[in-house]
């Protein structure tokens, strides 16, 4: 079986070259022609000999996972399921199995990619769709770092464009300047690969994202994240959703395992090593479940210790969740207690809603036997 060349970063490829007899600065060659120009083809390399252009086509290859399906949104949010597992042609649930999904977001200063790091989720929290699902397999290397591959070639190249201008007037030869481990999975729980996915997306010979850029999302893995501090110290999100043990244990099971106190000493080292000054917590809004203002306040006193901000996302359903989106008025209150206190919050907006590309959203839909992907989501207004 060839070597994918996506699955490695820079050291690995470098000691792939040097078992190829190669030089190290061909590996880097290689690296920037698949990383910086989006090239598969050796064939295309052309500063490369032709005898070691033909090694590479025998004995490696450059594939990112395939794209089942592309759609941009009115608002400019783009979205990609790509098929990571054999088509078995199953019908119905079986198929979605196999699929991960990646989402672009453009705003005015940046292009946010958000991006999937599991099929499926093992956590099982209530109030995500991933979790209801169950865990199928870890993605490998070449299927997180192909995510951002195909956005950002296919951003740069595709006809009408819809990356941020950075209001020079011209597109950006790099339309994606952020990445999100908020796709669909629990990073943290795939380690070893989004670590080194990861550093690709840092490494200057590839997409030179600086780490406040990059993100990772965890539920709370705490000795995953003392070890994210030590091996690659990118920006962190913690999915908080509950200001207590009893609570958060009902909807984000891992809690039981990595209790509050736990998980804020955890947050605590994390800032010793982490780019920003703050941790940023993400607290999913249930109707009448954690939304109600008590919690607010008990949220000020769990959090006292720990630099953060806020990201309030109202919930975004999925059929029979169980759980409701939150009214306005909650939010509203919920958000001026926690201002009141001193707290940076931002409310998540919905982008993308005419193409299910809503948090939450992005493991809410089957394929059927041709391989069309039914939307099985209603479209919620924000
Ligand atoms: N597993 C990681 C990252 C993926 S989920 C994590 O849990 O942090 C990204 C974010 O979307 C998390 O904060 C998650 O709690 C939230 N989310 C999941 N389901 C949602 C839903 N139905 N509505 C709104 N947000 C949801
Ligand atoms: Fe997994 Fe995150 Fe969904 Fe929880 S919220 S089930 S950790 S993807």
């Amino acid at each position: 079986m060839p070597q994918n060349l996506l699955d490695l970063d820079l050291d690995g490829l470098t000691a792939w070259f040097a078992e190829l007899g190669e030089k190290p600065f061909r590996a880097r060659q290689v690296f920037h022609w698949m990383h910086q120009a989006g090239v598969a083809d050796f064939a295309q390399m052309t500063d490369i000999a032709k005898s070691l252009r033909e090694k590479l086509q025998q004995q490696a290859m450059i594939v990112a996972p395939a794209i089942k399906y592309a759609h941009a949104s009115a608002d400019g949010t783009r979205k990609w399921l790509f098929d990571v597992g054999p088509s078995g042609g199953t019908a119905g649930d079986q198929a979605w199995r196999n699929g991960i999904e990646t989402v672009f977001i453009p705003e005015d200063d940046r292009g946010t990619l958000c991006v999937s790091s599991q099929v499926g989720c093992a956590l099982e929290c209530t109030f995500c769709s991933t979790g209801r699902q169950g865990f199928n397999r870890n993605l490998t290397v070449a299927e997180i770092i192909g995510q951002l591959w195909v956005a950002q070639h296919s951003l740069k190249t595709a006809p009408n464009r819809t990356a941020p201008n950075h209001g020079a007037g011209e597109i950006s030869e790099r339309p994606v300047t952020n990445v999100v481990m908020m796709g669909m999975g629990e990073p943290l729980a795939n380690f070893e690969n989004v670590v080194t996915a990861l550093g690709i997306m840092l490494d200057d010979h590839a997409y030179g994202l600086s780490r406040r850029r990059v993100t990772v999302s965890t539920s709370g893995l705490v000795p995953a994240m003392d070890r994210l501090a030590e091996r690659c110290p990118v920006a962190l999100a913690v999915s908080l959703h509950a200001p207590t043990d009893a609570l958060r244990d009902q909807i984000v099971p891992i809690n039981r395992k990595y209790p509050l106190r736990e998980l804020m000493a955890a947050c605590r080292r994390y800032l010793v090593h982490a780019p920003r000054d703050f941790i940023t917590f993400e607290y999913v809004m249930l109707a009448g479940v954690n939304d109600q203002p008590e919690h607010a306040r008990q949220l000020i006193e769990l959090t006292r210790q720990v630099p953060c901000k806020f990201n309030l996302i109202p919930f975004n359903p999925f059929p029979d969740s169980g759980y409701d989106k939150p009214r306005a008025e909650a939010m509203r209150v919920f958000r001026e207690i926690l201002q009141d206190a001193g707290y940076v919050v931002t409310t998540r907006k919905t982008r993308g809603d005419d193409i299910d590309a809503a948090c939450g959203q992005l493991a809410g839909k089957v394929a059927d036997k041709s391989g069309r992907v039914m939307k099985r989501m209603h479209k919620e207004a924000a």
